[in-house]
């Protein structure tokens, strides 16, 4: 991300802030001159740019057409917003535009990037049979970077969210032939529950006659027309962020505090399914458990948070090494446990041997050293009596693993 501002300080605490967000990289000057320069080549490296609008050699906003002709979307921070620069930055068709005001400027920048990035594959379905008010607002939400599908009426509606399981969001009108707003909420909620699906209710008719009924039939909120464009972004956000934190905190009881991976409780509630299958006799399975060797040197060595770093990263390249179809979670300590769909026992030595190989060759920057590290693999396809029975022979071949040397993977035979 780009951030331009003439506050060295202001710069600093924007840029920081958003790298504390996983995955941002900033980029900053405090001029128009600067900004040239950094986006002399390859300006498409920034997603978004957040600019100041009075700049020492810019003092009127030329910065936000110079990034917007590149094609680069815009946030505007300004000291002041009056109304003739709102009506600019609503011509220029900014994402946003934010009053540096006690920090608060800044933390509605940092939510809404946050925000962005969470619902970055997730769309927005506006209901309307009113077309040119269907892309009004089509217009308003792609403006802040959401993805859009459009109906035109509730049957549609329905069949769009039945195959879409991307949609987090329906935005819909009232009076509308075939089916009304209220209906269409009703058998919307029959599918998605409120912590899944924000429903949203637009009308002209703000009386109690058309809330009501939109409410009670589990609309999660509700905007009367007309709105200030503020207001439509500020409830779509707000209702957007609600089911973000009950996704948040719901994944957070399932993962492991330290690498984010799945923990221990929610690696058997699935495995105890995948086991069930795989008795039936309709997939193959494969266990494995992973456990880095001669772990404890790194923490004797380097102090337990250089070992913590360590284990973070091991466990992201692990994860990525794998298909998104293996279940893998940490089982404790320095120990990953994986259960994977496969084939046979030669597709099982491939692919554990492959991750063998991947953990090897990982360089791991950590307090200015380049540490290296190996794990031992023990793997199991024999489904036993049990999903427990399974895993400690995997444990099994493990120990057999250390054994003979450690950085090597041991199959039942
Ligand atoms: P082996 O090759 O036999 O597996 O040797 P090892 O040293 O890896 O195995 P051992 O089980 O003796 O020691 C594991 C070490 O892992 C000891 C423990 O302090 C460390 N450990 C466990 N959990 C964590 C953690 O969350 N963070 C850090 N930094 N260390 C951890
Ligand atoms: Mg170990
Ligand atoms: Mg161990």
């Amino acid at each position: 991300m780009l951030v331009i501002d003439d506050s060295r300080a202001i710069r600093g605490m924007l840029c920081s802030r958003l790298e504390e967000l996983e995955g941002v990289v900033t980029e900053h000057g405090g001029s128009l001159a600067e900004a040239r320069a950094l986006l002399q080549q390859d300006p498409l490296r920034f997603s978004l740019a957040v600019l100041d609008l009075n700049l020492p050699d810019a003092p009127k906003g030329e910065i936000v057409d110079y990034v917007q002709s590149l094609g680069i979307p815009v946030v505007v921070l300004t000291g002041t917003i009056d109304k003739a620069v709102r009506k600019r930055m609503f011509e220029r068709q900014v994402v946003d535009y934010e009053v540096k005001q006690q920090g608060v400027g800044i933390d509605n920048v940092v939510s809404m990037v946050s925000r962005l990035r969470f619902y970055g594959r997730s769309r927005i379905l506006v209901v309307d049979d009113s077309r040119a008010f269907r892309q009004y607002l089509e217009a308003l939400l792609n403006r802040h970077g959401y993805a859009v599908v459009v109906a035109e009426n509730g049957l549609d509606a329905l069949e769009i969210l039945d195959r879409d399981p991307s949609i987090v969001m329906v935005i819909t009108d009232y009076t509308m032939p075939e089916m009304d707003g209220a209906t269409l909420v009703m058998e919307m909620r029959r599918k998605r529950k409120r912590e899944e699906l924000a429903i949203i209710g637009i009308s002209g008719g703000s009386s109690g006659s058309v809330t009501v009924p939109l409410l009670k039939n589990g609309a999660s909120d509700f905007i009367p027309k007309p709105f200030e464009v503020e207001e439509f972004y500020s409830r779509v956000d707000q209702n957007l962020d609600m089911i973000r934190y009950i996704r948040e905190a719901r994944d957070a009881a399932n993962r492991d505090f330290l690498t984010k991976l799945y923990n221990r409780r929610y690696f058997y509630s699935v495995a105890e399914k995948m086991y069930a299958s795989a008795r039936r006799g309709n997939i193959s399975l494969a266990a494995a458990m992973i456990d880095v060797d001669h772990f404890k040197r790194i923490n004797d060595t380097y102090g337990h948070d250089a070992g913590d770093e360590v284990l973070v990263k091991l466990a992201e390249v692990v994860q990525h090494a794998l298909r998104e179809s293996d279940l893998l979670a940490r089982f404790g300590g320095e120990e990953f446990v994986c259960l994977s769909v496969v084939a046979d026992d030669a597709e099982a030595r491939l692919a554990f041997e492959r991750l063998r190989k991947v953990i090897e060759n990982l360089r791991i920057s950590v307090c200015g050293e380049t540490l290296r590290v190996t794990a031992s693999i023990g793997v199991n396809t024999e489904l036993g009596e049990s999903l427990d029975d399974m895993l400690n022979d995997a444990d099994r071949q493990l120990y057999l693993a250390k054994q003979a040397g450690r950085n090597r993977i041991m199959l039942a035979a």
